[in-house]
Order: C-alpha cells, then structure tokens, then sequence
C-alpha cells in the first residue's frame, strides 16, 4: 500500500524529484505490469516496494508493515517475504541450478537440508528444468537462466514477486514462455506480482496495468 510516496535523488542543488505523489494499492493474488518510458522511475519505485531503497516521503506498507523509518530488523524481515526477478537473473555463477534456488531457501529457518533440497529440485521441475538440475549458469540459455531465477524467487513461496523486464534479455517466444510460466505459478500460490515491462506482447496476463510517466502513476484497467 503506497500512499503520497515522493522519491529524489542527489544532494543540495542537484537535488531531483523522481516520484511524485504515487499511491498504489496492490491485493494478494494480483498481476500488475507497469510501463512507462525510459527514466521515469520504473525500478526507483520497484526498488522502494521491494525494501531495498529507503522511504524518503509518504507511506509505503508491505504486508502491514510500514517501511518508512523501519529499523533494518523489519526490512530484513519483509525482503524475505518478497521474492526479486530482474533483468539479468544475477545467478550466481559459481553454483549449479538447483544450488542457485536452495540458496533462497537457506535464508529461511527451520528447514532442513533435506528438506531444502526436495523443494529446489521440485521448484526447477516445475519450470521445466528437472534434467537441468545440476548445470553451471554458464551451461543455460538465457531462458533457461531466468527460468532459474523464476525458481528462485518463488519457492519460499513469498507474498508478493517484484520482477524488473524480466523477460528484457529473451527473444520474444521465451519471453512469452516465462511470463506465462510467473503468471501461472503466482495464480497458483496466490502471490502478487509487480513487474516492470516494456513487453506489449504481454500485457494481457495482467489484472491491471499501470503507465508511469516522468515519475507519476496513470493507471487505466485492460480492456
Ligand atoms: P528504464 O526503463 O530505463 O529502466 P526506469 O523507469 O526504470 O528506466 P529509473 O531507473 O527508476 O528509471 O530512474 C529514474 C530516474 O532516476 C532517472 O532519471 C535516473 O537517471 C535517476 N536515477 C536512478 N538511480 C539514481 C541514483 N542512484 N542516483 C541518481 N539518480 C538516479
Ligand atoms: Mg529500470
């Protein structure tokens, strides 16, 4: 729940408003896409949802929790509840495919290693990649690899998925492939998405679909 949020970047006379005045409401189990041009604030304001940069001014709740003037604990706490997609899937290069998606789940308490391992290898087959299991980043097309970090956000099983263009660095039909693949597994776990896309082709997965423009929010439904 964002209300009256206003972002600037730089320091004294450089000082700049990014964002003006956004107020947005997102519900559980709701796809939400958000366009606008190059510069105008897109992943500043993903950025802010997802607990990663500091609430200057207005409010911004996630799941109940207000992050402006959070102590680092209560950010902690709410980032492991949102799982992150973003344009270059940032696996890390050194770890196979189903070690990359473990690693979301090792932040979390309580499970065991056993335990860790099933649902990684089960989160890969879901996406398509149970004969996968076991290659280096290096060893995956591009689609592959963002079919992996798709794993990886979404088998803690989070509240809410910020995705920036995830589909950016794919051809058209895996494109399609992997927003088909995050739309049905978040209808399934009934997780909400926000994601970021310059994708015109997608924009009929989404429940409503939100313009930015030089820092403000129009919002208009899909026909
Ligand atoms: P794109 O579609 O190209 O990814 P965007 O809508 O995601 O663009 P942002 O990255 O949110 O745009 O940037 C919005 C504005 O804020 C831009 O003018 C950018 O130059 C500025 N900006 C972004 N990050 C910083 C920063 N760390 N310091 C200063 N200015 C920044
Ligand atoms: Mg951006």
């Amino acid at each position: 729940q964002v209300e009256g949020l206003n972002h600037y970047f730089g320091e004294g006379s450089l000082r700049k408003q990014i964002l003006f005045d956004i107020n947005l409401t997102l519900h559980s189990g709701e796809i939400v896409l958000m366009t606008g041009p190059s510069g105008s604030g897109k992943s500043t304001l993903l950025t802010l949802v997802g607990a990663l940069r500091s609430v200057q001014e207005g409010s911004l709740r996630v799941m109940g929790q207000e992050l402006r003037g959070a102590k680092q604990a209560t950010l902690v706490q709410v980032r492991k509840q949102i799982g992150y997609i973003f344009q270059a899937h940032n696996l890390l290069k050194c770890l196979t495919a189903v070690q990359n998606v473990q690693m979301s789940l090792e932040l979390h308490n309580g499970l065991s290693p056993q335990q860790i391992r099933q649902r990684a290898e089960e989160m890969l087959a879901a996406v398509g990649l149970a004969d996968r299991t076991h290659y280096y980043p290096e060893k995956l097309s591009g689609g592959q690899k963002q079919r992996v970090a798709i794993a990886r956000a979404l088998v803690s099983h989070p509240k809410l998925v910020l995705a920036d263009e995830p589909t950016a660095a794919l051809d058209s039909k895996s494109g399609r492939e992997v927003v088909t693949l995050m739309e049905r597994l978040a209808r399934e776990q009934g997780c909400a998405i926000l994601m970021v896309t310059h994708d015109n082709r997608i924009l009929d997965i989404a429940d409503r679909v939100l313009h930015l423009e030089d820092g403000r929010l129009e919002s208009h439904s899909i026909p």
